[in-house]
């Protein structure tokens, strides 16, 4: 899948080189909404998959309308929850409007600082263009559309982004439900300078559960309000094996057990 984004971080994007055959080579695999659905068909009735996450490269960047109909057949199959993954870039009014009226239940944006400064050097639009106000406007939009949830996807770096508690204020400032703030993946040399491990006290918040993949989701204290907030210590040794225990529906129509890196999973 394609991107109009390349971050530094990006596990698919590591040198121009490997981000163009990167490009090439899953533009040849260009999925047919045929595919599509007979991926998600046989994930609802073989694996009796709920959730559906449209991600990328970025989801929007090649056929943002067709999008509506995928996310309409989804909701057709049964999935009860229904994501986009973006850098929010290309969303407009009409397409946050679309998708919500055809079942989208979360839309996942990254945006991983208030700093649009930081934030245009961390992420690097290929169209050299500031998205970064945009992006907020789509965000605070979209948190007030009724059964759409929004959340930010934020990754943390030393350098680049504030401390945990700056960016769940600003979660606050935007108005949105959820944020996830993830380590750093120590994917290339970029991303291993800035990992920093992320701490488990988070000022107003007390955790509430743990899960598989380091992941800890924490929830407002007391009377106070605020996003639900999941931290994803991606840092952990034992994170590659166990991605093999999930299954991913990709955007190019192939059901894999691997996000990340590009081990054998189910193809259709
Ligand atoms: S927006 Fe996502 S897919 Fe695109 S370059 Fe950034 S991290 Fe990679």
């Amino acid at each position: 899948m394609r991107c109009n984004y390349n971050c530094k971080f990006c596990l698919e994007q590591k040198t121009e080189e490997e981000q163009k055959n990167y490009i090439d080579e899953l533009t040849e695999l260009s999925y047919t909404k045929e595919r599509l659905f007979l991926a998600m068909l046989h994930s609802r009735l073989a694996f009796g998959i709920e959730r559906i996450n449209f991600s990328g490269g970025d989801p929007l960047v090649n056929k943002p309308k067709q999008l509506t109909e995928e996310i309409a057949m989804a909701k057709g199959l049964g999935f009860s929850k229904i994501t986009i993954l973006t850098n929010g870039a290309l969303l407009d009014k009409e397409l946050v409007d679309s998708y919500a009226a055809a079942g989208l239940t979360n839309l996942t944006v990254s945006i991983h600082t208030r700093d649009a400064d930081n934030y245009n050097e961390l992420t690097q639009p290929k169209s050299k263009k500031d998205y970064h106000e945009h992006i907020k406007e789509m965000m605070r939009y979209a948190a007030q559309k009724p059964g759409l949830t929004v959340r930010i996807n934020a990754a943390k770096t030393k350098d680049y982004t504030e401390s945990v508690d700056d960016l769940i204020d600003f979660a606050k400032e935007l108005g949105v439900q959820e944020i996830t703030i993830n380590e750093m993946i120590p994917a290339n040399d970029f991303s291993r300078q800035q990992y920093e491990p992320i701490g488990n006290e988070i000022r107003g918040y007390e955790k509430t559960e743990e899960r598989a993949w380091g992941l800890s989701l924490y929830s407002p204290k007391g009377e106070s309000k605020g996003p639900s907030v999941a931290i994803c210590r991606f840092g952990g040794e034992d994170f590659a094996e166990s991605q093999s225990k999930d299954l991913y529906l990709l955007p190019n129509g192939t059901l894999s057990q691997y996000l990340f890196d590009r081990g054998e999973g189910i193809t259709y």
